[in-house]
Formats: structure tokens, sequence, C-alpha cells
């Protein structure tokens, strides 16, 4: 008998890579709903929707997104719209019988300051980044509350933090996106129009992790198939590079040859970011995408889809 899995937030990055993922497989039938006709904030409609269609399982990757920029300017909206969209999920999917759940969060739950590379056990043993506080609370309690009902109700609800994502179908937005689209986004208009001089955020000195979705879309089918998954899991490649050799690397996958120019008056938010991936790897899953295969393919992607104006 087949599966039925709900996906939350399918139109996004990770859902569509889930789905992309998954689109072959005939024993799952995978279901998903617009925002427009699904609001997860909103706790009945969420309860509504779970005792109609009883899912077996749910695959969270509904979430309010943003860059640095955007996690700063709006700490209420991400704080609350991620907050409720996990609480009510999580609770209804229980209610509705549901027997697992995979919650994703991201890395930016681990404090600022946590010793490198991150491992899962540093949650919560200092404060986090300001930046992006908001958020992190919000996915915190979502894992938290995977782990709680796990605990008390013997449901299969776990966590995978990823770290930061990129691939086919990120957001470009010129000023709210994350690193990678941002710059391929400003290189690959530098590149066309011949310009001298491309502008970097920060001090590009932080040290960044990156991972591509089809990796992570890889890494769920694997711990959904784990019988006793760790209650929460880190999910990136454990390499990391600083933003000014990010930036080198976009450069030449857009073609741009002029000068990168770093703003300092940007924020540069927390210093390193690397997780440390040994749990995952001891369950037998490892990254496959190399990083400039990855950026040189996702050039291909924004430039395919700008041509199209679908960003
Ligand atoms: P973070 O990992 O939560 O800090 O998220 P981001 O992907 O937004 O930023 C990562 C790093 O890249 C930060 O140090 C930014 O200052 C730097 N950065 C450089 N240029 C850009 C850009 O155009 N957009 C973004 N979002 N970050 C940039």
């Amino acid at each position: 008998m087949s599966q039925k899995i709900f996906v939350a937030g399918h139109r996004g990055m990770v859902g569509s890579a889930i789905l992309r993922r998954f689109a072959e497989r005939d024993d799952l039938q995978m279901i998903t709903r617009p925002r427009s006709e699904l609001d997860l904030c909103d706790q009945a409609a969420a309860g509504e929707f779970f005792k109609a269609e009883r899912p077996d399982a749910v695959i969270f990757a509904a979430a309010k997104v943003g860059g640095i920029h955007a996690n700063a300017t709006y700490p209420a909206d991400f704080a609350y719209d991620n907050v409720m969209m996990a609480a009510n999920a999580i609770h209804a999917a229980y209610e509705s019988g549901v027997h697992r759940f995979l919650f994703l969060g991201s890395t930016c739950i681990y404090p600022r300051m946590a010793p490198q590379p991150i491992e899962e056990d540093s949650l919560l043993t200092s404060p986090l980044e300001q930046t992006n506080e908001a958020y992190a609370l919000a996915k915190i309690m979502g894992l938290k509350l995977c782990q709680y009902y796990r605990q008390q109700h013997g449901v299969l609800f776990h966590s995978a933090m990823p770290t930061n994502l990129y691939g086919p179908g990120d957001n470009y937005h010129p000023d709210n996106s994350h690193v990678i689209p941002g710059l391929i986004r400003r290189f690959d208009a530098a590149a066309k129009e011949n310009a001298e001089s491309v502008t970097v955020w920060g001090s590009g000195k932080p040290r960044r992790e990156f991972l591509h979705v089809d990796d992570l879309a890889a890494a769920i089918d694997h711990l959904l198939q784990l019988s006793d998954p760790p209650d929460w899991v880190n999910v990136g490649t454990g390499v990391d590079l600083t933003i000014a050799e990010l930036a080198q690397k976009i450069a030449q996958a857009t073609g741009f040859e002029g000068e990168i120019v770093q703003d300092a008056s940007k924020p540069d938010g927390t210093p390193v970011k690397c997780t440390d991936i040994s749990r995952i790897r001891d369950t037998g899953w490892q990254p496959m995408i190399e990083l400039n295969e990855g950026i040189t393919q996702t050039v291909a992607d924004y430039r395919e889809r700008s041509q199209s104006g679908a960003v």
C-alpha cells in the first residue's frame, strides 16, 4: 500500500527538491497544498486539513525564510509565522494519527559562539546570533516539540537541521535573499553589463558552509528510512569557505572579470558557521554535490529562470 506523505512548503526551494526526489516513487503518494488553500498559521485550518487528509507522514519544509537583512528587519514576522506553522502542524499531525514527522530547521538554531564544527549537542548552551534570533527560536521550538511529542506520545517525530542551502528554485530577491542567490544575481548582471566592480556585503571574512538542496532531499529520503533516527541531526558538508572565496567562485561561474569590493557597512553575521556531520554520516549518508559544480548548475538555473521571467 502506498504511503501518503504531506510535504508542507512544497513551493519553496526545499519542498520542490523533495518533490523532484520522490517524483518517481510509486510507493509514495505526495500531498501538497498551496498557501492560498492551507495557511498553517491558522490552527483551525491545520486541524481540519489533517483530519480530512490523514497523511501517514509529514515532511515539514514550510518556513518564512530570508537572508541576514530580512531576518534583522522583520523579527516579529519571522518568529510568529515560523512558530505558529510548526506548532499547529506538529499538534494537528499528532492528533490525526500521523506516525512520522520530519521537521526541517536550520543550523542557525545553534549558539553564535558554538565551538566549530558545530555539534548537535551545542544546542541551547549559549546565546544565539542576534541577526536571526527570531527565526532560530521558532525553529528550536519546532525541534523541541518533535522531541517532546516523541518522548511523551511515542510518535516518530524528528528533525533535520540543514546548513546554508543553495540550488535551483532559490529566492533571488536583491535585498532579502541569502548570499549565494544574492551574489549570483549581482555577478550575473555585472557580467552582462561588463561592469567594473561588484559589491559584496560585509568584510568577506565570515566563513560559511553550503549544501546543495538536492543533497538535502537525499538526506531526507535517507532519514525517513531510519527506524530509530536521532531527535535532530545536522545536514551539511562539514566543509566551509570565506565569503570572499565564495564571491570569487561566483565571479568565475558567471564570467565576471572586474573588481570585487567589500562593503563593510553591511553586517557580517556569525563569524564562522560549519557543522559537524558525523552524526548523520554514522547513519550512512554523505553529501555528493561538490560546491563548484553546484554553483555552475545554479547559475545556469538562474539564467534560465530569469530569461523566462520567473525571477
Ligand atoms: P547567514 O548565514 O545567516 O549570515 O545568511 P546570509 O546568507 O544572508 O549571509 C551570509 C554572509 O554573506 C554574511 O556575512 C553576509 O554579510 C554575506 N554577504 C555578502 N554579500 C551578500 C549578499 O549579497 N546577500 C546576503 N544575504 N549576504 C551577503
